[in-house]
């Protein structure tokens, strides 16, 4: 199991840096004496910014819950980020008003790397969940791409937006070669499977964007003991470090990998499980790896690296499969690891179907 302390977010000190700035503009701009009273009641009028009792109260109409901020983050519709953003400053940011509030209009967005037709923006770069957010936003014609999504939602811009999603939009399928989710979408269609929601669709947008780098031999190992993929973890379920929250699971008995994190490397971890048991690995060659060179690289890595010699090795094949950029690091301060990795990379490679000519 790997855990994560929070959805891969953003730095709060940006938002609020920029939120500041932004809000410093403004009181500039209301203080210029050319306005008439009339033209600085109208600019004063359109660029108040939302409050995040606002937000609140929206979430809280859609989807039945509490209108308070304990019971949207336990729902899973705030991050713990951005309850202690909500909860700090009396605004907040068109990429939050975005993150919060599509899914909870049942929209749930797709990773954004997969809309290569929308240009990243520089403040959030794709593989973050504001990213997503917004390449979804702009796909319904509910974003501008213009906007700097750090600034400070305006109220007016805030309730443009949720007269919108109040019509109904409907995000498209995404159209993949993944097999996994392509069958869950299937039985989403066919009412076999319930219809992606806020938990699941992040252990979705986790296999999304990690499959591609899945090593060829674990899939089709994967695939020939039929395995299966769950975008929601099991019920029952204690994190091996308080206060993170569980990442994914891998169940040997029931043969199924599940995940309910975005983050690609919550797939890989789990993944890297699985193949190190197939693989057949021994548990001296793991252990003495972990004694000799975890301590090493935990600052790249990771904490939950140090747990123990499964988890070391769990940590250091999804980071070296997610940072190529990293690797030469990793070979030099961990030489042991990274042999017995590249070992485990390929070790399964015997069970990728031969292909033949049609
Ligand atoms: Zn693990």
């Amino acid at each position: 199991m790997k855990t994560f302390k929070t959805v891969r977010n953003p730095s709060n000190s940006r938002i609020s840096k920029v939120s500041r700035i932004f809000a410093l503009i403004l009181a500039l701009c209301f203080c210029l004496p050319i306005f008439s009273v009339t033209a600085s009641a109208k600019s004063a009028k359109s660029t108040a910014e939302a409050k995040p009792s606002d937000l609140i109260q929206v979430v809280a109409e859609q989807t039945g819950l509490e209108p308070n901020i304990d019971a949207l983050m336990e729902a899973g519709y705030l991050s713990a980020a951005e309850k202690r953003h909500l909860e700090k400053y009396n605004a907040f940011s068109y990429a939050v008003a975005w993150h919060v509030l599509l899914p909870a209009f049942g929209i749930y967005p797709y990773p954004a790397e997969f809309y290569p037709d929308i240009s990243p923006c520089s403040s959030w770069s794709n593989g973050t969940v504001y990213a997503d957010a917004r390449a979804a936003g702009i796909l319904l014609g509910l974003v501008d791409p213009s906007i700097e999504p750090n600034y400070a939602i305006s109220k007016s811009d805030f309730t443009a937006l949720v007269n919108k999603l109040k019509t109904s939009p409907k995000l498209p399928i995404l159209q993949t070669d993944n097999p996994y989710v392509n069958a869950y979408e299937d039985a989403i269609a066919s009412g076999e499977a319930a219809p992606w929601d806020i938990h699941s669709y992040r252990g979705r947008n986790s296999l999304l964007s990690a499959y591609d780098l899945i090593p060829a031999g674990w899939l089709a190992t994967f695939q020939s003991l039929e395995y299966d993929v769950h975008f929601r973890l099991p019920t029952s379920r204690t994190p091996k470090i308080p206060g993170h929250t569980a990442a994914g699971v891998t169940n040997y008995a029931e043969k199924f990998i599940a995940v309910e994190n975005c983050n690609p490397r919550a797939t890989l971890h789990e993944f890297a499980h699985f193949a190190a048991k197939y693989a057949g690995l021994y548990v001296d060659d793991m252990e003495r790896c972990y004694e000799h060179e975890s301590s090493k690289v935990i600052a790249i890595i990771g904490i939950y690296s140090s747990l123990d010699f499964s988890e070391y090795l769990a940590e250091f094949a999804s980071y070296w499969l997610l940072h190529p950029n990293d690797q030469s690091i990793l070979r030099e301060l961990a030489p042991e690891t990274t042999a017995l990795t590249e070992y485990l990379f390929h070790v399964l490679d015997y069970n990728i179907p031969v292909k033949t000519t049609a």
